[in-house]
């Protein structure tokens, strides 16, 4: 439909209807903040903010260029060696978003000639690398691999994943994933977004949590405005993969490098993070308390094998979780009500994250206002 104004008027009017219109508020220091992805707590780490300030001082806050260009400094490459140590891949490749990461990685590896197979419930960012890229599409109901095994074809290029979903705290099948993928000589690709620091033995995210490595999960995209407190994200895997994604990734070779002090930054929190081992135990703790609360209030909690710091509570309507926003709010809790098309319709929840920023009485008194609200 072509959209003069009086279709974007109704485009609007009917956002309002359904209740689906999204607005921003600007974030209120006032309100204890249960929905940010600042899984560690690193995201207002002074050490952190230290460490892009004495950047920004000897390098400047923009990069000037591309990477390919004259952009890509010292702190880019010395954050990529770290990435690529910490998860135990051959490189990694930094990129400004993870959304941007995504759609150079889809489109690097599949093309109209190929089919690509997604998660149900994979992230937006994945999709829209599939449908840039113009291989065929293929999606397998969420986290089954058996159905993804049975949606594979010899033309499936690519199968990708979130490690860790970000809407419903549960985790991608990788295990199985990766042995259909070897059979069919496909692509996994694994989207931890919300896994890396915060699952696995050492942090390492999703894969380490199922033992997996480089050989088993070849494409690895992750962030670092999540649990990592900054911004920016990157994708680890072997040299070859790397290179094609530099020469082949338009999102990579025709956009400004990311400034220096970010990753500066990045490099300092991965540091904390690796060395302060308490930050993911204790939201890892937090969010066993909340669950377990939250269960004895009778709350209608998403059903996940593993505990996370994503704790969904599933309320149906766009209306009924919009309300209990409010009432939330109201009582000093920023917890943001997720409505469609970020979450299948008539599945419209609160989506509560945990931190290890956050006390035993702030998870505690969020426990009890949700009893009120729901
Ligand atoms: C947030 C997110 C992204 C996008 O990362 P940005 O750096 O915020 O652009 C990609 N994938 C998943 C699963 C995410 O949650």
């Amino acid at each position: 439909m072509k959209r003069r104004l009086p279709e974007v008027q109704a485009v609007l009017a009917d956002l309002d209807r359904q209740q689906l219109r999204r607005s921003r508020r600007t974030a209120d220091p006032q309100l204890v903040d249960f929905s940010s992805n600042d899984y560690l707590g690193l995201a207002k780490h002074p050490e952190i903010a230290a460490a892009m300030g004495e950047c920004a001082a000897s390098r400047g806050a923009g990069s000037g260029a591309s990477h390919l260009v004259t952009g890509h400094g010292v702190e880019h490459s010395r954050l990529e060696d770290d990435l690529a140590a910490f998860l135990g891949r051959q490189r990694a490749l930094l990129f400004s978003t993870g959304y941007m990461a995504n759609l150079g990685v889809m489109a690097a590896l599949a093309d109209r000639s190929d089919t690509v197979l997604l998660d149900k419930l994979c992230h937006a960012s994945l999709i829209d690398g599939g449908l840039l890229s113009g291989a065929r599409f293929r999606r397998y109901a969420h986290v089954d691999a058996a159905a993804a095994e049975s949606a594979m074809t010899d033309t499936v290029s690519v199968v990708a994943t979130d490690g860790l979903f970000s809407m419903d705290g549960d985790v991608g099948p990788l295990r199985d994933l990766s042995a259909t993928c070897s059979r069919h000589e496909a692509w996994l690709v694994v989207d931890d977004a919300h896994g890396i620091g915060v699952l696995g033995r050492h942090g390492r995210g999703t894969v380490e949590h199922f033992g997996l490595g480089a050989d088993e999960v070849p494409v690895l995209v992750g962030t670092l405005g999540k649990a990592l407190g900054v911004f920016g994200a990157f994708v680890a895997g072997s040299a070859d993969l790397i290179e094609l994604l530099m020469q082949k990734a338009r999102t990579y070779i025709y956009t400004t490098a990311l400034p220096q002090p970010v990753a500066a930054a990045a490099r300092r929190a991965l540091e904390i993070s690796d060395r302060e081992v308490w930050r993911r135990e204790r939201v890892l703790s937090l969010s066993a308390r909340f669950r377990d609360g939250a269960r004895q209030a009778g709350l209608p909690l998403m059903d996940t094998e593993l505990v996370t710091p994503i704790q969904p509570v599933l309320l149906g309507s766009a209306e009924a979780a919009l309300r209990a926003q409010l009432k939330l709010m109201s009582e000093g809790f920023g917890v943001v009500a997720i409505r469609p098309p970020t979450v299948p319709s008539g599945k419209a929840r609160l989506r509560v994250s945990l931190s290890a920023s956050h006390t035993e009485a702030q998870v505690d008194s969020l426990v009890a206002a949700l009893g009120r609200a729901v």
